[in-house]
């Protein structure tokens, strides 16, 4: 189907991709002030349903990145999942699916600011189709690009304009010749991939960056942590992370909405053990894999079914 085809969420109504318009001087578009959410649909043939994952839990943190920016979401959470569900049925996706909810500031008119500038709620759903060969893991580069700082403009906030220090570390780690650049922040720990949470294992423990190492809090990340503990009894610490660490780790994975659990296989050159994915990670990818194709009924409360019970909806 043709992008301008498929039915979004815009303007408090289901319409076509190609009739939802902005206008040239959208203030979103010009200062980068709004906030957005990814969010993965996983289609499961054997149970004909598409299985929307932790739709809560990414409603929740776009509230909270649009209340940093001064805006309200005009929906409820519940509102929102019910929306969103009826978007895909629309759209019939009976593939892998990647939603795109976002906020912008929506006057066209000069200024930068954030109060007294009208906001508006759109949702997107397309079929995915970015898959990254990751099954030889990643090699991940320390980027000259350090994490905006918490002080500066918000991480843990998925804000429109913060993806230009993403986008500036992540070209830069592709012209390095790595995947992935690895962020430090501004006093030199580690913060996280252009588009991921970083989390590495030192003698038997799990680390990852707390959420004061201005990191986005990560949904995956969230999920990893309560799997790590609760399925395979691991420790887990959050706490600052120096880049030096990351060289004698055991092992290294990125976790994210994009690229689930994938393992790290070299930083800055450097094999991590001896490049192979390790047996932790191993685990816990394996699990969450089998967790986002509802194969793990303990945590069917993160998946959001889109045809059970629903006759499908007519665009
Ligand atoms: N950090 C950044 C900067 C991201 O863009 C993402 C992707 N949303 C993540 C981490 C991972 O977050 P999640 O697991 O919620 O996708």
């Amino acid at each position: 189907m043709k992008i301008g085809e498929l039915t979004v969420y815009a303007g408090g109504e289901f319409q076509k991709y190609e009739d939802a318009k902005v206008g040239l001087l959208t203030h979103g578009l010009q200062y980068g002030t709004g906030c957005f959410e990814g969010i993965r649909g996983y289609w499961v043939p054997e149970d004909s349903e598409l299985y929307l994952v932790q739709l809560r839990e990414h409603f929740e943190r776009l509230a909270i990145s649009a209340k940093i920016l001064l805006m309200r979401v005009p929906h409820s959470v519940d509102e929102l999942i019910e929306i969103t569900t009826e978007l895909c049925a629309r759209n019939r996706f009976e593939s892998a699916t990647y939603i795109r909810p976002f906020m912008y500031k929506c006057a066209e008119d000069v200024g930068v600011r954030l109060h007294n500038v009208p906001d508006a709620f759109a949702i997107a759903a397309i079929p995915f189709t970015h898959y990254l060969d990751i099954s030889g893991g990643v090699a991940a580069g320390t980027s000259s690009w350090r994490r905006a700082d918490d002080s500066a403009a918000p991480p843990r906030a998925k804000i429109t304009g913060l993806y230009v220090n993403s986008a500036l570390a992540k070209s830069e780690a592709i012209s390095n010749g790595f995947d992935e650049a690895i962020m430090l922040s501004h006093d030199g720990h580690v913060a996280e991939g252009s588009a991921e949470n970083i989390f590495i294992v030192k003698n038997g423990v799990l680390l990852t960056p707390d959420p004061s190492q201005n990191v986005l809090e990560g949904c995956t990340r969230r999920a990893v942590i309560e799997i790590a503990r609760n399925e395979f009894g691991l420790e887990v610490v959050e706490r600052a992370i120096d880049r030096s660490e990351l060289y004698g780790a055991e092992e290294i994975f990125f976790t994210g909405t994009a690229v689930g659990v994938v393992y790290v296989r070299s930083v800055d050159r450097r094999d991590v053990s001896n490049g192979k994915i390790g047996p932790v990670t191993q685990k816990i990818g394996t699990f969450y894999e089998r967790l986002v194709n509802g194969r793990e009924p303990k945590y069917r409360k993160l998946l959001t079914p889109v045809y059970a019970g629903r006759a499908v909806a007519t665009a």
